[in-house]
Formats: C-alpha cells, structure tokens, sequence
C-alpha cells in the first residue's frame, strides 16, 4: 500500500477509507437521526390527546425509560442538554460568582451552562487515553491552585470558591472516572458529569451519568437518540432530583388550583410532545448501540495500516456508545488538517473538526485555564467521520 506523503496523497487515502468503512457511494451526513412508525405512532398519539405541553404521560415515560437506562434513581427531562447541565449544577451547590472546573476540549454548552449558572469555567487539560478530563493534570493543577479556607476550596489566584468538576465523555468515550472521583473527594467537590454525548457507554459496566453524583444528557438532534431538543438531569440523589423537578418547572408548588411559587425558578420542562417522541427511541437504543458499535468496526478494520490517521478506540474497560467516531491525525498529517476536511467535504463525506479550545473563544478568554498541553495537541488532531447507525452493516 502506497504511504501518503503529499497533502493530496492523504486526502486520497483518508477518502478511499472512510468510503471503505461506510460501504457508499453517496453523500453521507455527519450524524443523521433516525425514526420509525413507533414515533410516528407516539406523536399522532399525542397531538390526538391534546397533550402536547409540559404535562402529560409520555414525559413520566420518558423519564422512567431514562433512570432505568442510566441506573439512576430519578430522571428529570427538560428542554436541553445545556439547561440540564445548568440545574445538575445549581442543585449540586454552584452558586453565583464560583468556578466550575472544566474540560477545555468540549462542545460550547459545557461551559456555557456554568455561565448560566452565574459560575465561572476554569479550564482543565484532556487525557490521550480518553479524550476526556486528565486526572493526573487535574490532580496537579488543583495541589497548584487550590486552598482550603473557612469558605470552602478557593482558587488562591482568583479568590473565588471551587465549586464542583465536570467530566465530559467525548463522543461518548467514558472518562477515567475511578481517578477523577478520587481526586474530587480529596477535595470535597461534587463530580457533574456532562454526559451529553454519552447515553449508553458503560465504565466497567456503569452507565456514563450514573458516575458522579449528578449529570446532564442531550437527546438534540444530533445526539445518539433525539426528542428533537431535549435533555435530562439524571441522579441517585432524591432531594437533589426533586429539587431539579421543582426549579425546571417554575418553582411551583404542587396545587390544585393555586400559582404558588416559591423561587425564582425556570420553564425547563421537556413538552409532553418531544417525550412522546423519546419514549420510542428509548425504546430502539439497544439496536442503535449495536449497530454504532458495527459501524466502529468497521472504520477500525478500514484504517487498518494507515500512517495518515488512526481510529480513536474506546478506553479500557469501557463499552463507549460510539456516538461519532473520530480519527487521529498522526505525526506530519495534523499539519494538512484542513486540506483533509476540505477534500472529505468535497467529496460528499461531511466530516468536521473537534471543537476549537474554549479557553480561546471570546467570552471565555480571561477565565482561569491551567496548561494545556494534551488538549491543545488534540485540538490540530482530531477529526469526525460520518457516524448514523444506518450506516452499520447487517
Ligand atoms: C450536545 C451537548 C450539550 C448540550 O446539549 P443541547 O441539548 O444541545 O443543549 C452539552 N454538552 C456536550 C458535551 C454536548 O455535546
């Protein structure tokens, strides 16, 4: 086999690949979703009742299939993924003017939620292992900055309190979650998982958003499964879970009758439609894990000897959900990066860059950010391949 050398030696090869590991000729998107007649059924089911708003059976439904998915006691639904993140970390005690330490390589929402919270992200590095949160550099960067006072952990450079880690399963790799945890209690700081991407990947036969103490999941449209928009805070914690209940829903208190609402609370609550739709996806996700874990397969064997790029493999003792699949530039073909998603785009192959580093977008360019050695590499590295499951083989 041919090395690729030249930008467009590579591109060539990369293309020829992926096109092997899909087994079509067409254009093929990202991550596209996937319904059948039990959602069609679900949602004409639910516009013939009328209850198509924030009440109604499906959402109960929908949570059950969620917590039971998840080995949580409790699910809450709500609109997003970013306003499940949002309350997962009010209720787990972030409050106004706090840091929220952060993965730097992650989807915008990870920090933003911290930001609607009224917190501040503080940037940590990823792990080559796991693309997810570095115990070891968390551990290092936290003997560094962390003091403990009379008000808690505070961050000696900024004053301010730590006030809880969220780990995010990139693309629905698990984190090293056994370190991290282990890292938080030395320090007395609630675990938030961010397991939006990660719904159905197991840590040594765990469910992701089962691992920490509380988590947030996306069904956006492009997640693994999807009510549209939507999202679910997700924990063992029964006060926790009835205090999420209680905020995403206006704060009001159970009446018959009356508008008693005791907080400033928010209209978070997933409709009674999306869930409907939720419900029959729950329902499919064994198959769609399944066939996401043939398609991975399938680019595994495909990449097999390539010098351009390597397949991004699930952690040990992990079962990821495989969610989008990514390959690793290697040593000589980072630096052609855009070349290849220019050419894989050209050729009918949607493929994109990992997030830039959000230490560097605007808004959070003065946040605390300790080294970030190992992210900033991945960040020139990785790239997503085309991932629906019905690009799975039978
Ligand atoms: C998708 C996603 C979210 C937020 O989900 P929305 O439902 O789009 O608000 C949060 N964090 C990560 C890492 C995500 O990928």
């Amino acid at each position: 086999m041919a090395i690729a050398v030249t930008p467009a030696d590579l591109v060539a090869d990369l293309t020829a690949r992926v096109r092997a590991a899909i087994g079509t000729s067409d254009p093929v998107p990202l991550h596209a979703p996937e319904f059948g007649p039990r959602e069609r059924a679900m949602v004409t089911d639910c516009i013939d009742s009328g209850w198509v708003s924030s009440v109604g059976s499906h959402v109960d439904a929908f949570e059950a299939a969620v917590a039971e998915a998840c080995g949580t006691e409790h699910a809450v639904a709500t609109v997003n993924g970013t306003s499940a993140l949002q309350i997962a970390l009010i209720v787990a005690g972030v409050r106004p003017g706090d840091e929220v330490l952060v993965p730097a390589l992650s989807f915008v929402a990870t920090a933003n939620a911290v930001c609607h919270a009224g917190a501040v992200p503080h940037f940590l590095d990823s792990s080559i292992e796991t693309l997810g949160l570095c115990p070891l550099a968390l551990s290092a960067h936290l003997a560094r900055v962390a003091e403990r006072t009379g008000n808690g952990l505070v961050n000696r450079n900024t004053g301010r309190r730590l006030a809880a880690i969220v780990p995010m399963h990139v693309f629905g790799h698990p984190v090293d979650m056994a370190a991290l945890n282990a890292v938080a209690e030395d320090y007395g700081l609630p675990v938030v998982e961010d397991a939006a991407e990660a719904l159905g990947s197991l840590y040594h036969d765990r469910p992701c958003g089962s691992l920490g103490q509380i988590a947030a999941l996306s069904f956006n449209g492009n997640k693994i499964l999807t009510t549209g928009g939507g999202g679910a805070v997700i924990t063992s914690n029964g006060e926790w879970a009835r205090r999420a209940r209680h905020l995403v829903t206006t704060a009001k208190r159970p009446h018959r009758w009356a508008f008693d609402h005791d907080e400033v609370g928010y209209n978070y609550r997933l409709p009674n439609l999306n869930a409907a739709l939720g419900v029959a996806q729950m329902e499919a996700l064994p198959d769609r894990l399944a066939r996401k874990r043939r398609l991975a397969g399938q680019y595994t064997k495909a990449f097999e000897g390539c010098t351009g790029a390597t397949v991004f493999g699930e952690p040990a003792h992990c079962r990821s959900n495989h969610w989008l699949n990514a390959l690793v530039l290697q040593d000589g073909a980072e630096v052609h990066r855009d070349a290849i998603l220019d050419g894989l785009n050209e050729a009918g192959l949607m493929v994109r860059p990992v997030w830039n580093l959000l230490n560097r977008l605007p808004m959070f360019v003065d946040c605390p950010a300790a080294p970030l050695p190992v992210a900033s590499d991945l960040e020139r590295r990785i790239v997503n391949v085309p991932s629906s499951a019905n690009l799975a083989r039978p």
